[in-house]
């Protein structure tokens, strides 16, 4: 690994100033996930900022130790929300991370790979059919691997919605697709694309956005994200696109860097803020149903309250929002499947936590969403996890038309 004696001395300057910034006062130990788990320092956000200090000043005697407990980090900010000295936790982890070396686990960088590659679609939907069916992450590669080799059939495109009732439409404005989300994640994009419509938001829901490469930056693979950030952004500006919608919140950040933050909007956000929506009339839905706020809803979009003000306009809805303070379920980008114990923890963890009586789980995550399912089905729970667009489209009182 190389340390601060070594390439970019400025890069390692500034790690070494963010990690002076930390006080050592342990505030941020009993949320961080992976300390809770493992009970060790190394473990913890106070070992992690030592160790790159320690780097940073090139004082530590075998650099390559640092990898591992850098490399366990979800990356879930968890700590860097409670932090009484505000030490900017993000950025000095990404930019340890960055000028180490990527990580060692090459299943997770296959499948880091194959999720950027635009035929990744096609396989997208049937390695989370297996997935979910076989309820381990230990599966998911394999499962993956199998959907190459047997042949699949192209996913089925997203519906392109070019409303003639645009009334309130302006501008070139997409639903970010994503990597192999653009399969997974295609019923929560279809009921986002149908929901707008009704409202009278035109919006294009395009195959080929590709990834934004957050996975590949969450992993350390900074040289990746950083080439599969500059195609997308290419790619929007080719196509003249305004204002990119995210429905994922664990892209949102990374869509904001690829293109400048200023076009990119989280789709909470703006169905929140949307006036069509506060005259929209929803059905009652008479259940119990938990929202579950990812860390990158908490951290990176920063919001933790649109999408329960939109569930609130649901009649008889009963719901509970969990993860509400610092946690992690542990899907964590390809964490799940380099650190299978630590990630299945955190999801029994939280699986213990939910209300036996709710019927759905809502997430904004679309990989939270697919490691939550494959833990619940690993214990025959019926309940239904989903994106809330696809309740508050499912229950959209549309106006009868005059036809
Ligand atoms: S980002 Fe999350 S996992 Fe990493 S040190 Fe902070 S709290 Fe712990
Ligand atoms: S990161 Fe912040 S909360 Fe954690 S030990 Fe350092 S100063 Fe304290």
């Amino acid at each position: 690994m190389t340390s601060g004696a070594g390439d970019n001395p400025a890069a390692w300057e500034r790690i070494a100033e963010l990690a002076d910034q930390c006080v050592m006062c342990g505030l941020c130990l009993p949320h961080c996930p992976t300390y809770r788990v493992h009970r060790c320092e190394s473990e913890s956000p106070r070992g992690r900022i030592a160790l790159a200090q320690a780097l940073a000043r090139g004082r530590l005697g075998d650099p390559q130790s640092a990898q591992a407990p850098l490399d366990h980090c979800l990356g879930c900010l968890s700590c860097e929300g409670v932090c009484p000295a505000k030490v900017h936790y993000g950025e000095l982890i990404s930019s340890t991370r960055a000028l180490g070396p990527p990580s060692s686990k090459p299943s997770a960088l296959w499948v880091r790979r194959l999720a950027a590659t635009d035929w990744a679609v096609r396989v997208g939907g049937w390695t989370h059919r297996v997935w979910s069916s076989l309820g381990s992450p230990r599966w998911f590669l394999p499962g993956w691997l199998a959907a190459l080799a047997v042949g699949v059939p192209p996913a089925r495109s997203a519906p392109t919605s070019n409303l003639a009732n645009a009334g309130s439409a302006s501008g070139n404005r997409w639903l970010f697709t994503g990597c192999a989300a653009a399969a997974i994640d295609q019923p929560a994009r279809s009921a986002a694309a149908e929901l707008l419509a009704a409202l009278g938001i035109s919006v294009t829901t395009h195959p080929h956005t590709g990834c934004c490469g957050q996975m590949h930056r969450a992993a350390g693979d900074f040289d990746q994200s950083q080439r599969l950030a500059k195609r997308l952004a290419q790619r929007l500006d080719e196509s003249g696109v305004t204002q990119l919608l995210s429905l994922g919140s664990g892209c949102h950040a990374q869509l904001c860097r690829a293109t400048g933050g200023g076009r990119v909007a989280d789709l909470g956000r703006f169905l929140d803020q949307l006036p069509a929506l506060k005259q929209a009339r929803f059905r009652p839905l008479p259940l119990r149903a938990e929202l579950h706020l990812p860390c990158s809803q908490r951290s990176d979009v920063k919001d933790t309250q649109s999408w329960r003000s939109l569930l609130s306009r649901i009649p008889q809805l009963q719901l509970n929002v969990i993860n509400s303070g610092p946690s992690c379920c542990g899907a964590a980008g390809t964490h799940c499947l380099e650190q299978p114990e630590t990630a299945a923890t955190l999801r029994n963890e939280l699986i213990d936590g939910l209300d036996p009586a709710a019927e759905l789980l809502l997430t904004t995550n679309p990989g939270c969403a697919m490691y939550l399912r494959a833990g619940l089905v690993q214990r025959s729970s019926p309940r239904r996890v989903v994106h809330p667009v696809q309740v508050l489209a499912e229950q959209l009182e549309l106006e009868p038309t005059d036809e």
